[in-house]
């Protein structure tokens, strides 16, 4: 019983220091703004973006989708790291690994098809804002969870070190979204990934947007050959529809109605 309790202080405490940080952000973005769209443009992708992720937040916790890795704690026995006792030694691993894994699986999603057609959802935002950092596909994230459920039994971590350090890495992706300039941020993204090196990465070309995947560290980008310091043409992307929600409802409502009509017909046929 204690354990639950703590765990639900947890989850409350990670949820407020999200809350906080993108507060935080949002205030930045309006005092040092880099790119200048339309105010009715930028609240059409503040209400969108929030939109999205209540509703995939809402649907992911009702699937019970997070209890996903506490089931993969059973398997964390033989993993990598599982003779590795606990403390900042093994924290410290398992956020760099969780990185690059994060690195890897968002190439993978610019890279084979199947994966962008969901992914391609985050980069329709036409602007580029803290609230880009939430627009995700619901197929994506349930996806991304699973490469999380994965990484638990692969390097034999516990899931709570796992959602604290994947909660860091939200806040870094809400961060490198956020529309700023400021001093030194130069200097910044010899570590890290910046804002204005996560700019490139929504641009509307390909050749532009196919560079700086990574979510903390900027080294995996410039290991791997991904590094890309120039400003983008422009943001978004042409020939995709930024309605997300929208076109996720109808395309639920219209199966509805097909599943309805292929009753009536099937009842009518048996009668
Ligand atoms: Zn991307």
């Amino acid at each position: 019983m204690a354990s639950y309790f703590s765990a639900v202080e947890t989850d409350d405490l990670l949820a407020l220091i999200f809350v906080l940080f993108l507060i935080a952000c949002v205030r930045l973005e309006f005092r040092r703004p880099f790119l200048r769209p339309g105010l009715k443009m930028l609240k059409k992708s503040y209400a969108s973006n929030i939109f999205t992720y209540l509703f995939n937040d809402i649907t992911l916790s009702l699937l019970s989708i997070p209890s996903l890795y506490f089931i993969a704690q059973q398997f964390s026995g033989y993993g990598l790291l599982s003779s590795l006792e606990d403390g900042p030694l093994k924290y410290l691993i398992t956020f760099l690994m969780l990185d690059l894994t994060m690195y890897v699986w968002h190439y993978t999603t610019h890279h084979i098809d199947a994966l962008w057609v969901f992914h391609k959802v985050h980069h329709s935002d036409k602007t580029l804002n803290v609230t880009t950092g939430l627009r995700f596909h619901i197929g994506e994230l349930f996806m991304e969870v699973l490469v999380r459920v994965a990484f638990i039994g692969i390097w034999g971590v516990a899931p709570d070190v796992i959602l604290v350090s994947q909660t860091l890495i939200t806040l870094f992706v809400l961060f490198h979204h956020t529309n700023v300039t400021f001093p030194g941020e130069k200097y910044l993204a010899k570590i890290l990934i910046v804002p204005q090196l996560h700019r490139v990465h929504h641009s509307v070309l390909r050749v532009e947007h196919d560079s700086n995947y990574g979510a903390v560290f900027s080294f995996w980008d410039r290991f791997f050959g991904t590094l890309n310091t120039q400003e983008p043409t422009a943001i978004g992307l042409n020939g995709v529809d930024e309605r997300y929600l929208e076109t996720l409802y109808k395309t639920v409502l219209s199966m509805g109605v097909v599943k309805q009509v292929r009753e009536f017909l099937t009842v009518n046929k048996q009668a």
